[in-house]
C-alpha cells in the first residue's frame, strides 16, 4: 500500500502540524474488532496505546492527548452500535480535535461510509489524520486522495476475506461436514458420528412431541398437553463442567417451535435455514433481520444423512398444518388498528399487552398471555380494547385543553429557570479556572529570568492551569451540545396553537386510526393497565411522555354478574325487592330506575335476568333445571349444558356448534325453550374434545366470558 514500512515510528509530519492544532486535542483511537482478538492480539493494542507517545512526539502536551476504546471488542464494518467511533465523529465536529491517531487509520472504520464521513468532518475542522504510515491532513487534495485510497483497499480487503471464509464455509457444508449445534434428542459421539440420544426417555419425549403434533396439529396445542402432563424437554448441557449432562427444563413455545421445524428430525442435513434480509433489519439492533428461508431457498439440503425422528413426508406435513395455522391466526382487522397497541402493560406481571382482534376482526382486545402462549401456564388477565382507547383518548384531549397546556408551559419554564441555574453555575467554574490560569501567568511573568528554577515550576504550574480550563471549556460544550433547546417565544406559541389542531385533527373524518397512533405516541410512554380481580374495575395509569402520570378508573364490560364488583349488594336489593312483593318483571323496572347495571353490553336488567337471580337466590324454581333433573336420559346421551360441563366448555360455545352443524341433537320436548339433548358416545367425545383444542380463529378468547346468565 505505502513505500514507507509499518514498523518506522519516524513518519514525516511533512510540516502539517501547526499552532492551530497543537492548541486542540490529540485522539488516540484505538479498537479490537472481535473479543478473541482483544485476547489475543494484546500486542497490536499495546501498539495502538503506544500512538499516546507518539502524539507527544508530535508537540501534543500530555493532558491533551485523549484515548478512546469504547470500542474494543467491537467490529468496524458499520458504525452503528460503536459508541466510540460515533464519539471521535461528535468530538471532531465539536472542534476539540487537532489530530486523530489510530493504526492503519482507514481500518477503523470499515465501511467507506463511515471512513468519508470521518474525512469529511475533518476536512472541515482542520483536523489531521496520522497513522503508522505518516500524518495526512484531508483537506490538501493529494493527502486525501490517498486516503480515500486507503479507505477503499481496507474494504476490498474485508470484503475478500469474507467472500473467503464464506466459500469454505459453503463448501464444508455441501459435503455435509460442517459442524452445526445439534437439538435436543442428538448426541455427537467421540468418533464424530452424530447419533439419536442415547437415552431412553429423552428420546420417548421427543417422539411424543411429534405424535401429539400429528394428533393436535398446532404448537399450542402440544404445548398444553405437556404442560397438563407435568412433561420436561431433555436438553444435553453445552458447554462447562457439566458438559454432555441431561438437564430436563420445561417446554415453551420457541422450544417447540424450533424442533417442529428442524429438518434433522427427519434426518436431513440442512445448511442457510436462515438468511439476512437486510430489508428486514432494523437500525439499532444487532441480529434483527433474518428470516428463515424455504426449503428450496436452503443452501444445502442433504437428506437421509442422520438418523430420522420422523419421515420426510411428516416434516413436510407438519410445515404445511404450521403454515396453515399462521395464515388462520392472522384475522382481518375490520375497525382499524388498535390506539394503544404495543403501549399497555399489564399491571399484574409487568409484560406487554397484546392487541387481539376476535369476532371476525372487529372487536378488540388487550389480553396479557406471553406466559400462557410460551409456557403453557394459565392466562393473566385480558380486557375489551374500546373502553380502554376511549379513555385513554379523552385523557390526551384533555391534556391538549388550553388550560393544561399553560399549566405545562409553565413547568417547562421551571425546568428553564433550573437549566439557566446551571449555566450559571458553569459560568463560576470557567470564571474561576480562567482567573487561575491569569495568576499562574503574573506569577510566572513576575519573576526574574535569572531565577531558572523557580521559572521553570512557574511555566509548569502555568501549563497546568491552561490545559484544566481548556478541558472544562470543552465539558462546558459538551454540556451544551447535549441538553435540549430552550423554548423561544415562537415555540410557545407554536404549542398553544397545538390546542386547537389536535383535536381538531383528532375528530376530522380524514384522520386514519394510524394517525390517532401516531398522536398517542407523541404523548403516551405507556398505559399500565390493572384489573381489580375479575370485577370490572380496572386501574389505569398513564406515563406520559417526558415522565409526568396520571391515574384513572375503567369499567370494563364482565360477561358474568358475579364477576361485578357489587354483586353481593345487588342480590341484597334482589331479595329485598322480592320480600316486598315483587316479581322478575318489576324487579327489573326497579333495578333500572335505581341506575343498578348489569354486566357486559347491555344497558338494563330484563326479566329474564332478574328471575335467573331469583333463581341464584332460591326464590324461583328454574323450570329447564328442574326438567334436566327429572328426566334420567339413557347412556350416551346428554342435556346440553351437562355436556358443556363434561367437555369443560361454556354452554353458549357448545350451543353455537349446535346452530353450525357441528353437533346435532333435538329437544326433550316441542314445547318452546324445552332443553336440547345431545347424543355422543365415547367416540363421538372424542372428537368434540379434538375439536375444542383445534386452533380457532380468535385466539385469546377467555373461556370464561362465554359463559351464559340463563339456560
Ligand atoms: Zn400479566
Amino acid at each position: 500500500m505505502s513505500a514507507t514500512t509499518r514498523s518506522t515510528w519516524e513518519p514525516s509530519s511533512g510540516g502539517k502540524i501547526g499552532g492551530r492544532h497543537l492548541e486542540r486535542s490529540a485522539v488516540v483511537y484505538v479498537r479490537q474488532s472481535t473479543m478473541q482478538q482483544v485476547e489475543r492480539h494484546q500486542e497490536s493494542t499495546r501498539v495502538q496505546y503506544g500512538l499516546v507517545d507518539r502524539a507527544i512526539q508530535l508537540g501534543w502536551p500530555p493532558q491533551r492527548v485523549q484515548v478512546i476504546d469504547d470500542d474494543l471488542g467491537v467490529s468496524g464494518a458499520s458504525a452503528e452500535g460503536r459508541p466510540g467511533f460515533q464519539r471521535l465523529v461528535a468530538e471532531v465536529g465539536l472542534d476539540h480535535v487537532g489530530i486523530v491517531l489510530g493504526v492503519e487509520m482507514s481500518r477503523l472504520a470499515r465501511s467507506c461510509r463511515d471512513w468519508y464521513q470521518l474525512l469529511e468532518v475533518c476536512a472541515v475542522f482542520g483536523t489531521l489524520i496520522g497513522d503508522l504510515d505518516g500524518v495526512y491532513d484531508p483537506a490538501v487534495y493529494n493527502d486525501r486522495l490517498l486516503l480515500g485510497l486507503k479507505g477503499t483497499m481496507s474494504e476490498a480487503e474485508l470484503h475478500v476475506i469474507k467472500q473467503r471464509m464464506l466459500q469454505g464455509k459453503l463448501a464444508k457444508a455441501r459435503r455435509g461436514e460442517l459442524g452445526m449445534s445439534l437439538p435436543m434428542g442428538y448426541l455427537k459421539e467421540p468418533s464424530g458420528e452424530i447419533s439419536k440420544d442415547p437415552d431412553e426417555q429423552a428420546r420417548s419425549t421427543i417422539e411424543f412431541v411429534f405424535e401429539l403434533f400429528e394428533r393436535h396439529g398446532t404448537i399450542n396445542a402440544v404445548l398444553r398437553q405437556l404442560v397438563d402432563r407435568g412433561i420436561s424437554m431433555p436438553n444435553r448441557v453445552r458447554t462447562g463442567p457439566s458438559k454432555g449432562q441431561l438437564e430436563w427444563s420445561r417446554p415453551n413455545r420457541m422450544t417447540l417451535s424450533n424442533l417442529l421445524h428442524n429438518p434433522i428430525y427427519a434426518g436431513a442435513y440442512a445448511y442457510g435455514r436462515r438468511q439476512v434480509d437486510a430489508r428486514r433489519k432494523k437500525p439499532g439492533r444487532r441480529s434483527t433481520g433474518r428470516v428463515v428461508a424455504k426449503p428450496f431457498e436452503w443452501e444445502v439440503l442433504l437428506r437421509d444423512r442422520l438418523p430420522a425422528y420422523i419421515s420426510w413426508e411428516q416434516y413436510e406435513r407438519n410445515m404445511r398444518r404450521m403454515e396453515a395455522n399462521r395464515a388462520s391466526m392472522l384475522g382481518v382487522v375490520r375497525n382499524g388498528p388498535s390506539l394503544l397497541s404495543g403501549l399497555v402493560i399489564c399491571g399484574r406481571c409487568g409484560l406487554r399487552m397484546a392487541a387481539t382482534y376476535q369476532n371476525n376482526g372487529k372487536e378488540l382486545r388487550y389480553s396479557c398471555d406471553r406466559m400462557s402462549i410460551d409456557y403453557g401456564e394459565p392466562r393473566c388477565q385480558s380486557l375489551k380494547g374500546e373502553p380502554l382507547d376511549r379513555l385513554v383518548g379523552s385523557l390526551v384531549l384533555d391534556a391538549l385543553q388550553p388550560a393544561a397546556l399553560e399549566l405545562s408551559l409553565k413547568v417547562a419554564e421551571d425546568v428553564e429557570g433550573e437549566r439557566r441555574r446551571s449555566h450559571e453555575q458553569w459560568r463560576l467554574r470557567l470564571e474561576r479556572a480562567r482567573y487561575e490560569t491569569d495568576r499562574a501567568f503574573r506569577q510566572y511573568d513576575a519573576v526574574e529570568p535569572e531565577n531558572r528554577l523557580v521559572v521553570r515550576g512557574l511555566e509548569r504550574r502555568w501549563e497546568e492551569k491552561l490545559a484544566a480550563e481548556e478541558t472544562l471549556k470543552q465539558e462546558y460544550a459538551r454540556f451544551c451540545s447535549t441538553e435540549p433547546p430552550t423554548l423561544s417565544a415562537a415555540d410557545r406559541e407554536a404549542i398553544r396553537q397545538l390546542a386547537a389542531d389536535v383535536p381538531a385533527l383528532w375528530h376530522a373524518p380524514t384522520t386514519t386510526p394510524a394517525d390517532r397512533q401516531e398522536i398517542i405516541r407523541q404523548m403516551v410512554e405507556r398505559v399500565i393497565v390493572t384489573v381489580k380481580g375479575e370485577t370490572e374495575v380496572a386501574d389505569v395509569q398513564i406515563h406520559w411522555a417526558g415522565g409526568h402520570r396520571t391515574k384513572a378508573e375503567l369499567l370494563r364490560p364482565v360477561a358474568r354478574l358475579d364477576q361485578l364488583s357489587y354483586y353481593p349488594e345487588l342480590m341484597e336489593r334482589v331479595r329485598q325487592l322480592h320480600a316486598e312483593g315483587c316479581r322478575a318483571t318489576a324487579i327489573a323496572e326497579r333495578l333500572n330506575d335505581e341506575g343498578w347495571r348489569p354486566p357486559k353490553r347491555r344497558d338494563t336488567f330484563n326479566s329474564a335476568m332478574t328471575g335467573e337471580l331469583l333463581s341464584r337466590l332460591g326464590l324461583r324454581v328454574n323450570h329447564r333445571r328442574a326438567a334436566r333433573e327429572n328426566v334420567k336420559l339413557p347412556r350416551g346421551s346428554w342435556f346440553l349444558a351437562d355436556l358443556a360441563r363434561h367437555l369443560g366448555m361454556p354452554d353458549i360455545t357448545l350451543y353455537n356448534w349446535l346452530t353450525k352443524g357441528l353437533v346435532t341433537g333435538r329437544r326433550l320436548s316441542d314445547r318452546p325453550g324445552s332443553p336440547w339433548i345431545i347424543e355422543a358416545d365415547k367416540a363421538e367425545l372424542k372428537r368434540l374434545r379434538e375439536l375444542r383444542q383445534a386452533p380457532r380463529r380468535r385466539p385469546h378468547f377467555k373461556p370464561r366470558d362465554e359463559k351464559v346468565l340463563a339456560h
